[in-house]
């Protein structure tokens, strides 16, 4: 028989039952035991559903109330001895380092891979000392198995956890090796006497260029763990491991998870002298995106190894379903076609329990489900909106000169200061004002109905008229909208682009009670009428100052959304590139003088191997180019990025020859800026000279020294000053503030450059 398992289940329920748990407790409104309680209620119901979907086996080891990883940092005993907790970590002491206490920070976040979950990153040095604390995985395990379920415990692999620590400097990661060992073969012996039938080990760095010394290890490593006697399933996940598939072979493990849906063609490599006494688990289900599959395809796909390996092929998502929407069925407002094509995990655990059942019991067995597959799959493909012949028609016509501004930076630049009429060290902001409960009101009075367009347009315009006033007040030199009028910065623009949907309850976790709503990108993408001409234009006219379009850019507007798999990544920015430069040119030829495309996630979209990043990076830049190059060479493009680590893909960042770029640079002293600084930089730069993620006010003082090394790297001609990001948390009296001592900064330093009158 086949056996159907998922490598991980998403935890935070299908109404984010965890979240409001997990925040009720925080706020100390739901003691520790009754959070404790919603959790084993939800997982009690995602082990039923698996059952109930045909899985041989329930996941265990899955769940978290902040996220896996940590929960492997509190399970070995990994705490940073800066928070100075006692011989076990509990629940306190769990979120006290994901959240930081008064004392401490929290530990650092990082994304998860490629994913836009993002993970704790443990700490680690000559202290830790790992060690099992039964307090953390074994008591669900336990639960699972009263519970009568057949139970795979899922562990992050040992390699992948360390990996993925920050280690104190000078400290060997893999020097922890053999305490960690330890600590896992504790945990593993102890499983199997419970009667644990599998143990999934998550090792999807796998996937990464990882050193040679890394590699080494692995075999010793798992052959470590082996002796525990438990059957250790290795998992692979979100790329290809054929180039390892030599040594995997060779590993005591009892078999090995394959992510065919990021990587089909890594399958004959080890179907090729596959062990006889491993299982290969085969993930044919996107764990990645809410697409229903294409079971009758992915059947065929499978019959080879089904045929080589008999017993021996277990059938899966590619990865955990973590990262997808729990369950279609509360959607209650989709398109019914739409709906058709979608899959969340609860589907996905069916569409899992099918393939097994048709592989078992032949296709006929379950030919009725299999017709209904491959029928939505085929009115998703003839469906009018996946294919916009003008749309096709427009991306295959592009060319080289459509990634060209007219003339380039130098000649630009000229043009743009004669229009601009701007001081040196001209002052901004990066686009949102504070987002006060009125506008959240009125928006939702808007959404509900109870407020007419009319009334909901003049509040917004109330809102406007606001922030031109103040900034003008302020005495900035180019000033926004304040983009009141936005919820989100992708949300806002995919509502009014065509090929986009927007779910009830698609939510999926991003980092710990935090929780996004990605929306779908079902279609070709199109603009079927401007989106933001009408606030800049009411903006412009009510001062005389430049007044900054505000758009998010192709790269963001793709990253953030769950994307269509039917057509390359690529096809669907040039599609965005092109809506979104029709806006650009709407926005100019409406009196804009500077339009500012936001792209905080170039970096996000970065292939995990380095070998495929030049075609990504070539892509993403002529997406970037398109939508900026529409616009006459006085037309000023600024593009603004956070989240900062992009050292090592500055001479992309140039390539979009955006004409002024702003960043985050303030919380780490302007190191950001040195790199580009030293990479010689060729455009304006507008570094981030103060942090809007803190309440605190910097000082005048402050921000001038940032400046001043701002200009040991930068000409004065060409640096910019303003926040690190936008003011969109931040309060009315907290922005004033800032933002008079930093115009107050500027002013200073412009009396002191050389030729200042
Ligand atoms: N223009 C956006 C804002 O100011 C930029 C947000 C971002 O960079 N994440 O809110
Ligand atoms: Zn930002």
């Amino acid at each position: 028989m086949t056996v159907a398992h998922i490598l991980g289940f998403p935890r935070i329920g299908a109404r984010r039952e965890l979240k409001t748990a997990v925040e009720a407790h925080w706020k100390g409104s739901l003691p520790a035991a009754s959070l404790q309680q919603a959790a084993a209620d939800l997982r009690a119901r995602h082990w039923a559903q698996q059952r109930a979907a045909g899985l041989d086996y329930v996941t265990v080891g899955d769940f978290a109330f902040y996220d896996h990883l940590h929960n492997a940092t509190a399970l070995f005993s990994a705490a940073p001895d800066r928070f100075g907790f006692g011989e076990r970590i509990g629940l306190a002491d769990y979120f006290a380092m994901a959240r930081g206490t008064p004392q401490q920070p929290a530990l650092a976040m990082k994304k998860w891979f490629d994913t836009n979950y993002h993970y704790l990153v443990p700490e680690i040095g000559a202290q830790t000392r790992p060690r099992l604390n039964r307090d953390w995985l074994l008591p669900e395990v336990h639960e699972a198995l009263a519970l009568g379920h057949p139970v795979k415990v899922v562990l992050p692999g040992p390699l992948t956890w360390l990996w993925l620590a920050d280690a104190e400097p000078g400290f060997d990661k893999l020097s922890l090796l053999s305490l960690l060992l330890n600590a896992y073969f504790a945990l593993l012996a102890e499983l199997r006497q419970l009667g644990v039938a599998w143990v999934q080990i998550d090792e999807p760095i796998l996937s990464l260029d990882l050193p040679a010394a890394w590699l080494a290890v692995y075999p010793t490593v798992y052959r470590e763990l082996a002796g525990a006697g438990a059957p250790l399933l290795l998992a692979s996940y979100f790329g290809a491991v054929d180039a390892h598939a030599g040594w995997l072979k060779d590993l005591p493990i009892a078999g090995l998870h394959l992510d065919l849906v990021r990587a089909p063609q890594q399958l004959d490599a080890f179907l090729d002298g596959w062990p006889q006494d491993k299982i290969l688990s085969l993930g044919v289900v996107d764990g990645r995106n809410p697409w229903r599959t294409d079971l009758v395809a992915v059947l065929g796909r499978l019959n080879r190894a089904h045929t080589a390996l008999g017993e021996r092929l277990w059938v899966s998502a590619s990865c955990s379903l973590l990262h997808v929407p729990v369950d279609l069925a509360q959607e209650r407002k989709l398109a019914p076609e739409l709906r058709r094509w979608l899959a969340f995990a609860v589907q996905k655990l069916d569409e899992i329990g099918l393939l097994k059942r048709a592989l078992d019991h032949g296709p006929d067995a379950v030919w009725k489900a299999l017709d209904e597959a491959s029928r939505a799959v085929e009115s998703r493909r003839s469906a009018a909106s996946s294919c916009v012949p003008a749309v096709r028609a427009r991306v295959a016509a592009l060319t080289e000169a459509d990634a060209c501004r007219e003339s380039p930076f130098g000649q630009r630049i000229q043009a743009q200061r004669q229009a601009l009429k701007l001081p040196p060290l001209p002052t901004t902001t990066i686009g949102s004002f504070p987002q006060t409960a009125e506008i959240r009101a009125a928006r939702a009075a808007f959404k509900a109905g109870t407020l007419d367009e009319a009334g909901y347009r003049s509040a917004m315009e109330a809102e406007i008229a606001h922030a031109v006033r103040q900034q003008e007040a302020l005495g900035l030199d180019v000033l926004v909208h304040g983009e009141a009028e936005r919820n989100d910065m992708v949300e806002y623009f995919g509502e009014q682009l065509a090929g986009y949907a927007f779910t009830e309850f698609g939510w999926v976790q991003s980092y710990g009670s935090r929780c996004v709503k990605p929306p779908i990108i079902h279609g070709d993408v199109w603009r079927p009428q401007p989106m933001t001409v009408a606030w800049s234009r009411y903006a412009q006219s009510l001062t005389d100052k430049p007044m900054k379009g505000m758009l998010s850019g192709p790269l963001t507007m793709l990253f953030w959304s769950f994307v269509r798999d039917d057509l390359p990544k690529r096809e669907v920015a040039l599609q965005l590139a092109l809506a979104l430069r029709d806006e650009v040119c709407d926005l100019e030829a409406a009196g804009i003088q500077v339009i500012q495309i936001d792209e905080p996630t170039i970096r996000e979209g970065l292939p995990l191997k380095r070998a495929d990043w030049p075609a990504y990076l070539d892509w993403a830049v002529q997406a970037f180019r398109i939508t900026a190059s529409g616009v006459r060479a006085e037309t000023q493009i600024h593009t603004h990025m956070c989240y900062s680590e992009f050292n090592d893909i500055l001479p992309a960042i140039a390539a979009l020859d955006a004409d002024v770029i702003t960043i985050e640079t303030s919380r780490a002293r302007m190191k950001l800026l040195d790199a580009f600084g030293d990479f010689q930089y060729p455009n304006d730069i507008g570094p981030g000279v103060y942090d809007i993620h803190s309440p605190r006010i910097p000082a005048r003082e402050e921000m001038h020294d940032l400046l001043q090394r701002a200009l040991a790297v930068v000409p004065a001609e060409r640096l910019w000053v303003n926040p690190d990001c936008g003011l969109k948390t931040r309060s009315w009296p907290e922005v004033e503030a800032a933002l008079s001592q930093m115009v107050a900064a500027a002013r200073e330093l412009r009396a002191a450059l050389p030729g200042a009158a």
